[in-house]
């Protein structure tokens, strides 16, 4: 009698469902509880209207263990048969519909899958690949309906490569001041289309509460949210972030052009330089220090590129659009002139796009928290060792990354 009310207590049963047998069978380390219902009269599942028990359906959950006791519960579930809904099998409490594991259960198996990899998690809690996946898929599916009532108002868009190839996604990130950056969509490729599904997914109304986009100067997406975002001209920004990476590129294009150059003559002074000028001046590490100091003080065309990369920094701390604009004026002629092809076509490329940048004074927003998460889901991408499946890759992201949430409900 003790372990019955033992277990009633441990599942939190109420009225009218009760424990009516622990049984214990040590060789197959397992604990199976029964539980029955007193009523004989219950409510169809859709519409509420009472009536007899038609059959019972006999099923079997998995619990929390009980000492390392993989634990069981099984009950006879009453199956009604609704005039309207036909045959409907009523919700137990400690379960989801159709779940084969309590609630507990899945609450706990869903802290282990964010902590430890699939197989780690599987080990732990002897559960099967395809039932963990099943978890993760139904955590997502709960965590996204319950996120789709809450507007997203400024948000970054970027692309990532999945694994192999020329296989990529496309992110869309929830960028709130303050708060740590979600991952809330995961689209295929890198289309329009890929963007579209995003929006497609937004209640109009939504949509129109956007308020500031960020992304790179990639026209697919200014086109997708264009198409979707009522007056998204002013809304989309050509972030800080993307833009001093095209730098660094011309930068770095700068140096191989120029250390191809130099080679030519025995000259070695750029070689293994590349990271050298990624760096902006003050984060340069003491390591580097002597040999940039010595760089920077040759007439080298690379320096000059660096420069022009360092000087177009500031054109962030102005205060306002006019104040930009100017500052990028003088920037512009500076680059321009500067005889350096890639850093020329940066800078032509920028002023192409000029009004979308100077939207960055307006909504102050950046992707950088988006790479954040970028290299989150490269991690990802490693410990699956690459995803074949990319509908897995998708839901592993927002599981993982999504700030859902994932519990089932109490
Ligand atoms: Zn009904």
């Amino acid at each position: 009698m003790q372990d019955l009310q033992l277990y009633q207590q441990l599942l939190g049963l109420d009225e009218p469902w009760y424990v009516t047998g622990v049984r214990l069978n040590v060789k197959a380390q397992e604990v199976e509880v029964t539980v029955a219902v007193r009523d004989q009269l219950w409510g169809c599942p859709q519409c509420g209207c009472r009536m007899h028990v038609h059959q019972w359906e006999n099923r079997t959950w998995r619990h929390l263990d009980s000492c390392q006791f993989k634990t069981l519960i099984r009950a006879d579930v009453p199956v009604v048969l609704c005039p309207e809904h036909g045959s409907q099998t009523v919700a137990v409490p400690w379960a989801e519909k159709y779940g084969r594991f309590t609630k507990l259960f899945e609450r706990l198996a869903i802290d282990v899958l964010r902590e430890c990899s699939v197989s780690a998690a599987c080990g732990l809690l002897r559960i099967s690949w395809d039932e963990a996946d099943g978890i993760k898929q139904r955590a997502v599916a709960r965590g996204r309906l319950r996120k789709q009532a809450h507007p997203v108002r400024r948000l970054g868009v970027d692309e990532k490569s999945a694994g192999r190839g020329q296989n990529y996604v496309t992110v869309v990130a929830r960028l709130e001041p303050g708060q740590a950056a979600t991952v809330e969509y995961v689209g295929d490729g890198r289309k329009q289309e890929a963007l579209d599904g995003y929006w497609q997914q937004v209640s109009a109304e939504h949509r129109a509460g956007v308020e500031a986009v960020a992304m790179d100067m990639w026209e697919p997406y200014f086109n997708s949210t264009v198409a979707n975002v009522p007056e998204a001209a002013g809304k989309i920004v050509h972030d800080p972030y993307h833009l001093g990476q095209m730098l660094s590129e011309a930068v770095d294009k700068v140096r191989r052009g120029e250390h191809r150059v130099l080679m030519e003559t025995g000259d070695e002074r750029l070689a293994g330089t590349k990271y050298v000028w990624l760096y902006g001046w003050e984060n340069l590490p003491e390591a580097h220090r002597e040999r940039f100091d010595e760089l920077r003080g040759q007439k080298l065309k690379t320096s000059r590129a660096w420069a022009i990369k360092e000087m177009f920094r500031d054109f962030w701390a102005s205060q306002t659009a006019e104040e930009g604009k100017e500052f990028f004026r003088r920037w512009y002629g500076w680059a321009i002139r500067s005889r350096l092809g890639p850093v020329k076509q940066v800078a032509r490329s920028f002023k192409a796009h000029l009004g979308n940048i100077l939207t960055y004074f307006t909504h102050r927003i950046t992707n950088a928290a988006l790479e954040g998460l970028n290299n989150r889901i490269a991690g990802l991408v490693k410990k699956a060792f690459g995803y074949r499946n990319r509908e897995r890759f998708k839901t592993d992201i927002l599981f993982h990354l999504g700030g859902l949430d994932l519990y089932p409900s109490q």
